[in-house]
């Protein structure tokens, strides 16, 4: 039960992070949503998640590419005891072609934002003494694939990170650890199957398991809530010594 626990879930507007941040509002925790944008619309998500869940749940606009905003997403949260830094963007492209910016991008957005919002983050969890730090890494956090570079660079260091700040927190009732997600199906992933059905010109399922799938053991995507639910355990005490490690949530990825 996490009751009273105060929850930040980086980029939470969709996807994984709002399936964490679901996960962690039916466990009981109050919440706190984030994104880039300022609509309406991620205020309503705010209390709707309010409503169903009776905790609750703010919106706070922070681009998490930007360190001051980062700082000051953790800041105007006033802290909190379950920090999950989620936000997260892809590009795909050959080494010598990738564009400068985004490979900045996107180590600042995947890697850096993770390191100032933990910064900020940790000496309340200190005073508390207790805290949870859940970092949303991926597959790409354990192995490579091509034309990703900047990825799977930022996911590596964000399991480096994980292990150096589960270390400095060790025995100080604080956990940092990282979930690595395979395939999972949001809405980003589901609007790619019509154009890919197309492309190859097979049905939807064919399409999941021979293209979308093909590392993936279990021939299955792995789900939001699936990923929330693993918060959920690691925010647990059953989860009070894990720490400093991966969990692969990836159907058999990573055995292969
Ligand atoms: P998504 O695009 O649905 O969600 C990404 C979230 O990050 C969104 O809420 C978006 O608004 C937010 N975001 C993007 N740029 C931001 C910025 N500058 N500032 C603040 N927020 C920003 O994608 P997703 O699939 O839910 O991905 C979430 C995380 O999970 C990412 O870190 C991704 O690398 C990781 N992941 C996803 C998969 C998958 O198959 N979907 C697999 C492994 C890891």
């Amino acid at each position: 039960d996490l009751k009273g626990k105060r929850a930040i879930v980086t980029g939470s507007n969709s996807g994984i992070g709002l399936g964490v941040a679901e996960e962690l509002a039916r466990a009981g925790a109050d919440v706190v949503l984030n994104s880039f944008t300022d609509n309406d619309a991620d205020h309503a998500l705010a209390s709707d998640m309010s409503a169903r869940f009776g905790v609750t749940v703010r919106y706070i606009r922070a681009d998490l590419s930007k360190a001051e905003d980062a700082r000051a997403l953790v800041e105007q949260a006033g802290g909190c005891d379950i920090l999950v830094n989620n936000a997260g963007i892809q590009h795909v492209a050959p080494v010598e072609d990738f564009p400068v910016e985004q490979w900045n991008r996107i180590l600042a957005i995947n890697l850096s934002s993770a390191f100032h919002t933990s910064a900020v983050a940790l000496p309340g969890m200190r005073a508390r003494g207790w805290g949870r730090i859940i970092n949303i890494a991926s597959a790409h956090g354990l192995t490579a694939s091509p034309f990703k570079s900047a990825y799977v660079a930022a996911k590596h260091g964000v399991v480096g990170l994980t292990k150096t700040v589960a270390l400095e927190t060790a025995g100080q009732g604080i956990t940092c650890n990282a979930i690595c997600p395979g395939y999972v199906l949001t809405p980003l992933v589901e609007a790619q199957i019509p154009d890919t059905m197309k492309q190859y010109n097979m049905d939807r399922e064919t399409v999941i398991r021979e293209v979308m799938l093909l590392r993936q053991p279990s021939r299955q995507f792995a789900t939001t809530e699936q990923i929330g639910g693993t918060a959920v355990w690691l925010s647990s005490p059953y989860a009070d010594q894990v720490t400093g490690t991966t969990i692969s949530v990836d159907g058999g990825w990573t055995a292969l």
